[in-house]
């Protein structure tokens, strides 16, 4: 049985099959869709280039038995409580994904998160309209690079200093004139009170007026439905390096996991797509008994203001070395090396190549010379 009928869910699924098992597969989601991807919500979806996001897989050449609409409440050993009543399991697949963190107040407030909170933002993004963002992370920013095009005055409020502080710490300052070109006010260093009618009450008292306010300040694992369980849960799903739970017979992949990386020597959850496209080839694995490892170099991307961000890897104080110069270059990255010389993490902002070679150098350990590193003529694969 899949409990989330995201890309982790339905990719479980396919992996299940892939790998030969013939039994019943439950696919149950609380969402009324088919699984469908996420990251084209915040890009075409709000832009209105499409209205539908649908993940390619056959449901029914793949005979799940898919339940939509249908929310897990409870789980004990061998039984899933639902809304409907209770489901029987051997094996159990958690892929609830993450829900989005909403600010106080009683004033309205979208978030993104799903295919209806898209398409209902993109309803108000209406020309002449005011628009007040909350947090200027991935989301925030793409949110903001919608509704600009959209031709709504457009303000963005961060609590932190500068932009993707979270993902990027310093880098993400680089960032921050991205906003001014696009004609969005961005006011670092602002705390929100509470989101109210007509807009924000700061938290030094003073007022942001806005037609329509986004929350976009993060997520946190939808595991509220696993209380008690037995399932240990700190910061999502507690899984070793296999992805399996406290609970015998239970895997949990994508947002919702946090699996021991062999890698990092720690626990990693990962919000991003590449995780829950490649996460669930092993939860499928280690359900049918095998002893696959999941540890990959994480990897994410961005499209904000007309650029491309991309990132991989994970950094945690290494030495920074950008790669061009962000101020007057469109292609300008940034790289995180360890003492011993191995690249930590790449971030490259319109340049592919980048991404993509210093994924492979982190792969393979290779030692690097940060002189070359930080000459962006050189190609990394060549540093
Ligand atoms: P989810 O996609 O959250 O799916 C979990 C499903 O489980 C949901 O449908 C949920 O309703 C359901 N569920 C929850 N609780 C229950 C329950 N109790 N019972 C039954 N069902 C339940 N990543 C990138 O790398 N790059 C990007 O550019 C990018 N852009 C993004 C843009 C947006 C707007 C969003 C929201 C995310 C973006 N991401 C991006 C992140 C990426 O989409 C997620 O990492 C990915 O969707 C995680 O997949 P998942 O299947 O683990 O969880």
């Amino acid at each position: 049985m899949v409990v989330g009928a995201g890309l982790a869910g339905v990719r479980s699924v396919e992996a299940l099959r892939a790998r030969g098992f013939a039994g019943t597969i439950t696919l149950m989601g609380e969402e009324a869709h088919r699984p469908y991807d996420r990251p084209p919500l915040s890009k075409s979806v709000l832009l209105g280039e499409t209205d539908s996001t649908v993940v390619d897989s056959d449901l029914d050449a793949l005979e799940v038995d898919f339940r939509a609409g249908v929310a897990a409440k409870g789980l004990r050993p061998g039984v899933v409580e639902t809304t409907e009543g209770e489901v029987a399991y051997d094996g159990l697949v958690i892929a609830t994904g993450a829900r989005p963190i909403r600010l106080r107040g009683d004033g309205e407030q979208h978030v993104l998160r799903t295919i209806d909170d898209a398409l209902e933002l993109r309803a108000r993004l209406v020309a002449g309209r005011s628009v007040a963002v909350i947090g200027a992370g991935w989301i925030g920013a793409e949110v903001a690079t919608a509704a600009r095009r959209a031709g709504c005055e457009v303000t963005v409020v961060e609590a932190a200093d500068l932009p993707l502080s979270a993902a990027l710490g310093p880098v993400g300052a680089h960032t921050a004139r991205w906003y001014g070109q696009a004609g969005v006010d961005l006011r670092l260093g602002t705390s929100v009170a509470s989101v109210d009618h007509d807009g924000l009450t700061l938290a030094d008292g003073s007022r942001v007026e806005a037609d329509v306010v986004v929350t976009g300040v993060g997520v946190r694992p939808a595991v509220e439905w696993l209380a008690g369980s037995g399932v240990e849960l700190d910061n999502g799903v507690v899984t070793d390096e296999h992805l399996r739970t406290a609970l015998p017979g239970v895997v949990a992949a994508g947002d919702c996991a946090a699996w021991w990386s062999r890698r990092y020597g720690r626990r990693l959850r990962v919000e991003h797509w590449d995780t829950a496209l490649g996460a669930p080839e092993v939860a499928a694995a280690t359900l049918l008994g095998g002893d696959a490892v999941y540890d990959p170099v994480p990897y994410f991307w961005s499209e904000q203001f007309g650029h491309m961000v991309q990132y991989a890897g994970h950094h945690d104080g290494e030495r920074l070395v950008l790669r061009g110069d962000p101020a007057t270059d469109v292609k300008w990255g940034a790289c995180w090396v360890a003492d011993d010389g191995r690249l930590a993490a790449v971030l490259a902002v319109n340049r592919p190549r980048d991404l993509l070679q210093g994924r492979r150098l982190i792969e393979g350990g290779q030692r690097l010379d940060v002189g070359r590193l930080a000459d962006p003529a050189v190609a990394l694969r060549d540093c």
